[in-house]
């Protein structure tokens, strides 16, 4: 039985109740750390190496004291001393290695991977400042460098090292650990990243602006950076370059180290290149099974039987292609490869679009990963239909037997039993245990859906989550928001596609609305939160609407009492975890086939918050689930919008005429907007809004603003709501990423 007094007065010769918030943080690091260190590596014969650009793992303090069970013993001891784990846990700064849902997801996989105890590593960057940190001013985005990295962290550094190879220069590597203990499992895993010693900070000058240059000092700063110049996307290269020839190294010296001899190397290793950011992995395995002996024609063999590809997105602009010349330019070595790779494809197939090399010279990673792998694969049901009949229809042609779904999911030791707790103790007590480990169990809770008692508590635990959120938002932003009120939360990247836009448009309406008179029932939050691409003009313009339409409405007494616009700074995964338990809506409102999954949309509906959603991504799992009762969709169906780009046949101005519509969109550049913003801005989206609109907000505009009304008419029936709720949470267990997992082990990985 863990002893913490004890622990803390061998660290710092004084009880816990003398002790800062700070050092309590720090004895606690260690003591995970420290236990975490006791457990095994997996290290069964065949293992899966998770290669990502991203890991957005969150705060690791109470998830591995979770998965280690110590949590509660940690939080009862801490509490007889006086002190709040909560308030401890503030301390630590979260981890920002990722950008969004793919990040997400990847952090989610090992969680998985090693609560199923399956032997599996995440591989990837350790970014010294990440992903920007937002800040906002003037009602705009500001990027500023996050750093993260603490003298004392979760990171535990390995002797493993190796010489990467570039055209001008070598580079010797260095590797950061940082433990992966499963849930209540006996051995752990790791999440190994890859770094360079002579990275400086000093190389940053104004933001996130520094010498693109200087490899040398710049190559792991940060994540995904500027690629809108010629040296912007070099350093891409070299970044993606740098993690899979590390990693590629890295699984040959395991697999020869548990006996391998390279010619079975796929008997020990399987790759999962998660998106592009990872394809070179391709030909760098390939050239370096040929430096070790192998004959090229047993090395494209052997490395087609151990890698996969899955993809994430339909979004043309998403899919990488690197001009061969610039990736001559940084791995010269590696285009005789890919040539050679891309010659073999010319000749057996004539289509010019499944071929690597493009006429203009443009490499296409994703070609080389479904030519080159054994598994493509999609991440919701919808999204894989979406990619065989079209997107990648002409390679399924080819590969039919390549093509499988794996509908995304999240992990529930972080989604529900960290951010949730009282929740997941209600469910404990109502339907014990058993969907810790089996979240399908979860169905059981399906018997209460019309228990007034279970109710009651469901609607107890909403408005204690709401406080929490109210302080947090506090505390961050200095901004009171009312408990009282419905919350209704988007918070994803900030992208057209997502269409915020028409979430904005939304408050306008009501806005309007109010003003003519009609007061609702109950009053609105609209919580929005995101970062926006410093390259993404209009994702900042979307930005800047919000913040407007926040202040605009602040400022008027008339509305204020009923409506209120909240745009969380930084949005990151812990803010995600105060809103998401604290939300009554849940927003998923991207343009129908354009949202390849989401897994947002799977946290809040784990979390009792129901869908407003079209039928995308995995939304449309979550609509066949609840059935039509508990969900509330809108707009026009994947097909519907696949059509209407073939044909070209939207026209916003068609939309935009309309009456219901038109004062909308205009407020956009009223006065009253113009008087607290950028007037350049706010043009240019209106603008874009009218005369090409390209995700089609207006298309679904009216139909949004119809079923958003119900679904705040119904959300005064308490009773049905608080039903619809019920069966939301019980048909949650479809999506934890341990059943994601043990289908990607099932039919891809092969693990024994
Ligand atoms: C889950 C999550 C995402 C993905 O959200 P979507 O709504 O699926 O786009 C992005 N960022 C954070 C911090 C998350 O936790």
């Amino acid at each position: 039985m863990l002893d913490l007094q004890k622990f803390v007065t061998t660290k710092y010769g004084k009880p816990i109740q003398e002790c800062s918030n700070e050092e309590l943080y720090f004895a606690l690091l260690a003591l995970t750390k420290e236990t975490s260190s006791e457990k095994p590596i997996n290290n069964t014969k065949k293992k899966v190496y998770y290669i990502s650009a991203e890991f957005l793992i969150g705060k690791l303090l109470s998830n591995n004291l979770i998965n280690l069970g110590l949590y509660d013993v940690v939080k009862r001891q801490l509490a007889a001393a006086g002190k709040d784990l909560i308030e401890i846990e503030e301390l630590e700064m979260e981890p920002s290695l990722g950008n969004g849902g793919l990040g997400r997801l990847a952090a989610c996989f090992v969680d998985s991977i090693a609560t199923l105890g399956l032997n599996g590593d995440g591989i990837g960057l350790n970014y010294h400042y990440g992903l920007f940190k937002q800040v906002f001013k003037d009602n705009q985005q500001f990027a500023e460098p996050n750093e993260w990295i603490t003298p004392e962290s979760w990171l535990i550094h390995s002797p493993i090292s190796y010489q990467v190879p570039f055209a001008d220069f070598t580079l010797t590597s260095e590797l950061y650990d940082i433990d992966v203990p499963g849930y209540q499992q006996d051995t752990k895993n790791r999440l190994r990243l890859f770094d360079l010693a002579s990275v400086d900070g000093a190389a940053i000058k104004d933001g996130i602006n520094f010498d693109k240059t200087d490899i040398m000092k710049n190559l792991t700063l940060f994540l995904y950076p500027d690629d809108s110049d010629r040296q912007g996307e070099l350093l891409r290269i070299f970044q993606q370059y740098f993690m899979v020839s590390n990693a590629a190294q890295l699984i040959i010296d395991e697999a020869v180290a548990k006996g391998s001899y390279l010619h079975d190397l796929a008997d020990y290793a399987v790759i999962q290149i998660n998106d592009t950011h990872p394809s070179m992995v391709i030909p760098e395995m390939i050239r370096l099974l040929t430096e070790r002996g192998i004959q090229f024609d047993e090395a494209v063999t052997i490395v087609r039987s151990m890698t996969a590809y899955t993809n994430h997105t339909i979004l043309a602009e998403a899919l990488e292609k690197w001009p061969i010349d610039l990736l001559e330019d940084a791995v010269p070595h590696l285009i005789p490869i890919i040539e050679e790779l891309d010659k073999r494809i010319k000749a057996k197939f004539d289509n010019p679009a499944v071929q690597i090399i493009d006429e203009s010279g443009r490499v296409h990673m994703a070609h080389m990963d479904i030519h080159y792998g054994f598994s493509v694969n999609g991440v919701a049901a919808l999204h894989t239909e979406i990619l065989k009949s079209s997107e990648l229809r002409d390679f399924y042609d080819i590969y039919p037997e390549k093509f499988n779904n794996k509908t995304n999911g999240i992990t529930f030791r972080r989604w529900l039993m960290h951010i949730n707790p009282r929740l997941a103790h209600e469910l404990d007590d109502l339907i014990g245990e058993d969907y810790h480990y089996d979240a399908m169990q979860l169905e059981k809770l399906l018997s209460y859906q019309d228990d007034r008692a279970v109710k009651i508590v469901l609607e107890a635990i909403k408005d204690h989550n709401k406080r929490k959120l109210k302080s947090f938002i506090l505390k961050n932003q200095g901004v009171e928001i009312n408990p009282e009120s419905i919350f209704d939360v988007q918070i994803k990247r900030i992208h057209e596609y997502k269409r915020q836009q028409m979430n904005a448009l939304y408050v306008i309406y009501k806005y309007l609305d109010i003003k003519a008179g009609n007061i609702p029932e109950r009053p609105i939050t609209v919580f929005f939160g995101g970062k926006a691409a410093p390259a993404y003009t209009i994702a900042q313009d979307v930005i800047h609407l919000i913040l407007c339409l926040s202040e605009v409405i602040a400022n008027d007494p008339e509305v204020s009492p009923y409506l209120q616009v909240v745009m969380v700074e930084n949005y990151n995964v812990t803010a995600a975890s105060f809103l998401i338990p604290a939300a009554d809506i849940s927003e998923q409102i991207s343009l129908a086939s354009k949202e390849a999954s989401g897994t947002g949309n799977m946290k809040f509906m784990l979390n009792g918050a129901l869908t407003l959603g079209t039928d995308d991504g995995a939304n449309v799992e979550i609509h066949e689930l609840v059935g039509d009762d508990n969900i509330y969709i809108f707009g026009k169906d994947s097909q519907t919008v696949i059509d209407l780009y073939k044909n070209n046949e939207y026209v916003a101005k068609d939309y935009y005429q309309m009456a219901n519509i038109k004062p909308l969109v205009d407020f956009i550049v009223s006065d009253d907007m113009i008087s607290v913003g950028n007037k350049e801005r706010l043009e240019r989206l209106y603008n874009e809004l009218i005369n090409k609109d390209w995700f089609m907000t207006l298309l679904d505009l009216s139909d949004y603003i119809a079923v958003k009304e119900k679904m705040l008419a119904d959300y005064e029936n308490r009773d049905e709501w608080l039903t619809k709720v019920i069966v939301n949470i019980s048909k949650a267990g479809f999506f934890s990423s341990d059943r994601t997992i043990a289908q990607y082990n099932k039919d891809i990985w092969k693990l024994n």
